[in-house]
């Protein structure tokens, strides 16, 4: 966080800056010097260089940033760039009240990609309860014209969400209302800085009325079908499925934000300024010490000690996990220092509790057909689209899947009786253990295999229906529950999903029976016992469990057995070989370095959303070959190739396929009647409206990572030049079709910002 101006327009008067215990920013310079900017930015390319990150985030944060004035704004930004970028892929973020926003600045941040966030705390009234100038005016009204700015079509890309600090005065649902209205793409919750010094206020009998509050607005969400991340609650969400909490302010993730001050000074996070005069201060400089240094201090130390580091009582707290003792400052006491619980213990318990008694908000999914959500066209229209807002898609994915499932269950004809003898059980299986049946469902070749059972007309061969009864012993299995469900095997095999195949050598029966319990499952059959432990990777007479990689830190099947893997326009191979198997998961582990490395937006979606890669025969015109297919969401297919460079931008041109054939599950972006052809740049033959949407969509993808290649590599320079120049003109037809939708046209609209933020 790099503190450019050390005073404000405003006089908030929860400030932590200027309001609470320390008083530093008296004896600093107002503005930070180009020398200091250029000192800090040499400082983090070291950092960067010496641990070999492949990004670094970087906040302009003040005081109020925009105070700099535009020259110094883009000479700070030019000199980030400039010395961070041939080291490491730079994130650039600012943290404003957004009064002095407007769009001659905008273009300087659009230049540089700089992801704004504003500080707003609700309507006109809970605004500028606080949000007031030196004079007593409140603020609400300019800030609102700054929001107006990030809301343009041009600069909605740089709008990266809402800073909300909460106060029990203002009614929570009202705080929501006013800030959804300005259609943020993401929300903070702060709660106001406070210390067991300093406590909390508590107006009122309720012992945890921050915990109501928050637990107000979050039903409010909730009705909403939680139109835009909040990360507090994403935060207690993820940390409840033993995610991390992406947060500071909770759960024991090890903290990674340090502050340089306009002098230089690097200090602890801000919120330390409200525990007493000095108390962030580390007592060194960007222009004498470098970063290990400063990791390198006890104070430094002891905040980033994460379990070890908390107090007794949070060390056996049922909610360690989640809370991790709230934020670092908050836990002060004079005396004790730092070794207390928060002084939001009660809320942040109460909180957190209640959350987790009520059921996986990832079991409801946000947007329903016909209503994708604004704010996703604007976020997954800019390229990338983070994590939250890929798990979102996966959701609505899922919700389509179970449709069809029920369709299919419902509607089993005479005859099918395996599949109507374990289609009974799934209610059951889905009180008993939900998030088993959303992991056998969201398998992505679940859905092409109800795709075949809803073919309408008669079918040849008939509908594998028998593929039901499979589908419930994988989620039985998955759910530890005690159930024998009789199944069928095809072709001398049966297969779970998302479990493993078994091809029983010891004999060749039709028919067997899957029993689960707590310590594994069971096949039976005549001449077939098989016995496979916990671990699904035990057990012999031919169990072989399915494949997994783990791509960065999420788990990815290496899908070469499921049988309705032939999904893409060319042929699955036949299942690998072990050393086969270990050959790709080689290549595949390489790729993901380089797509971390290149594309780091982008890994971000991929590692929330990739499910499966199935590989593809490879064909005897030697072209690189991958694919998706519309039903499978979250599956890529690709013919092997030892060119790792080549896999990684295989792996993020398909998934972008994956993310938009989703959204168009949801809503059409062009007109279905549109039947037109158009030219392209990629291809030879003339394509139908969709089909340049999807190229476009997955060339935008392509040029960001050879232009991030192009910044170290000069010979990467025409690659990029060439994919820059297919999507912008690519873009342009989509734009003077005339037959792009509402929703379209808000999703080319933000295409066109990511394309412009390009420039030359
Ligand atoms: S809820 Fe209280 S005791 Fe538990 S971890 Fe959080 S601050 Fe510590």
């Amino acid at each position: 966080m790099l503190k450019i101006h050390s005073r404000c327009n405003l006089a908030c008067d929860h400030c932590y800056v200027y309001e609470h215990a320390d008083q530093t920013w008296r004896d600093r310079p107002a503005v930070m010097s180009a020398e200091t900017v250029q000192a800090a930015a040499d400082r983090i390319a070291e950092h960067a260089a010496r641990h070999a990150l492949r990004q670094v985030h970087v906040v302009l944060h003040g005081g109020e940033p925009l105070l700099v004035g535009a020259d110094r704004l883009r000479d700070t930004l030019e000199r980030l760039r400039r010395t961070i970028e041939p080291v490491a892929a730079l994130d650039l973020g600012m943290q404003t009240n957004g009064i002095r926003l407007n769009e001659s600045v905008a273009e300087i941040l659009l230049s540089h990609s700089v992801k704004v966030g504003v500080s707003l705390d609700g309507g006109p009234a809970a605004n500028d309860l606080r949000r007031r100038y030196r004079n007593g005016a409140g603020s609400y009204e300019q800030t609102l014209r700054g929001l107006a700015v990030l809301r343009l079509p041009r600069y909605r890309t740089l709008y990266a969400g809402i800073l909300c600090t909460i106060d029990l005065r203002n009614d929570p649902v009202a705080v929501y209302e006013a800030l959804a209205a300005q259609e943020p793409p993401h929300l903070d919750l702060l709660l106001p800085h406070a210390t067991w010094d300093r406590p909390p206020p508590r107006p009122g009998p309720d012992p945890t009325p921050y915990a109501s509050w928050l637990l107000g607005l979050h039903r409010r969400w909730l009705h909403d079908g939680r139109p835009m991340p909040i990360r507090l609650f994403d935060s207690i969400a993820s940390t409840r499925q033993g995610g991390g909490s992406g947060t500071e302010a909770l759960g024991i993730d090890v903290g990674d934000l340090v502050v340089i001050e306009t002098d230089g000074e690097w200090e602890q996070p801000d919120s330390m300024k409200t525990v007493a005069h000095g108390a962030a201060g580390t007592g060194l400089n960007v222009h004498a010490h470098d970063a290990e240094a400063v990791l390198a201090t006890p104070a430094m130390r002891h905040r980033r000690s994460g379990l070890a580091g908390l107090a007794a009582q949070c060390r056996v707290c049922p909610v360690v996990a989640q809370c991790g003792g709230g934020l670092y400052a908050h836990r002060y006491r004079s005396g004790a220092g730092f070794d207390n619980p928060s002084a939001y213990c009660a809320d942040l318990k109460a909180l957190i509790t209640t959350m987790n008694a009520q059921p996986q908000p990832q079991t409801r999914p946000a947007a329903a057909i016909g209503e994708v959500p604004p704010l996703w066209l604007d976020e997954f229209g800019s390229g990338p689209g983070g994590a939250p807002a890929v798990r979102e898609l996966a959701a609505a994915q899922l919700a389509i899947t179970r449709a069809l499932l029920a369709h299919v269950g419902t509607g089993l004809p005479p005859g099918a009786e395996l599949a109507a003898a374990a289609w009974p059980a799934v209610d059951a299986l889905e009180r008993q253990s939900p998030g088993a049946v959303a992991d056998v469902l969201a398998h992505p070749y679940i859905r092409p295999w109800l795709a075949t059972c809803l073919r309408p007309g008669p079918q040849d061969p008939p509908a594998d229906l028998d593929r039901l009864a499979e589908l419930v012993a994988a989620i039985a299995v998955r759910a530890g529950a005690e159930l024998d469900v009789p199944v069928a095997l095809r072709a001398g095999r049966l297969h779970l999903p998302t479990l493993g195949t078994l091809v029983p050598r010891s004999a060749h029966p039709t028919r067997a029976v899957v029993s689960s319990g707590r310590d594994g499952f069971t096949v039976k059959a005549p001449g077939v016992l098989v016995e496979v432990g916990p671990g699904l990777a035990d057990g012999a007479d031919g169990w072989r469990p399915t494949r997994t990689l783990t791509l960065g830190a999420g788990a990815v099947f290496l899908e070469d057995a499921d049988p309705y893997r032939d999904c893409f326009d060319r042929r699955a191979a036949a299942p690998l070989t072990d050393p086969a198997a270990r050959t790709w998961s080689a290549s595949l582990d390489q790729a993901w370095t380089l797509v971390q490395r290149d594309a780091p937006d982008y890994a971000e979606g991929l590692r929330a959303g990739l499910r499966a890669i199935t590989p593809l025969r490879s064909g005897r015109d030697e072209a690189m070959h991958s694919a998706t297919a519309r039903d499978a969401f979250g599956a890529v297919g690709v013919a092997y190739t030892a060119d790792s460079a080549a896999l990684a931008v295989m792996l993020v041109h398909e998934f972008q396929h994956s993310k938009l054939g989703a959204i168009l599950d949801l809503q059409d972006l062009t007109d279905p009647a549109d039947r037109r052809t158009f030219a392209v740049g990629w291809r030879d033959d003339p394509r139908p409206l969709e089909g340049v949407l999807q190229g476009t969509y997955a060339h935008l993808a392509v040029a960001d990572i050879w232009r991030a290649r192009a910044r170290r590599d000069p010979s990467a320079v025409a690659v990029y030049r060439m994919y820059r120049d297919w999507t912008a003109a690519a873009l342009g037809v989509l734009r003077g079709s005339g037959s792009l939708t509402a929703a379209g046209e808000r999703f080319a609209d933000a295409l066109a910002g990511a394309v412009d933020r390009w420039g030359d």
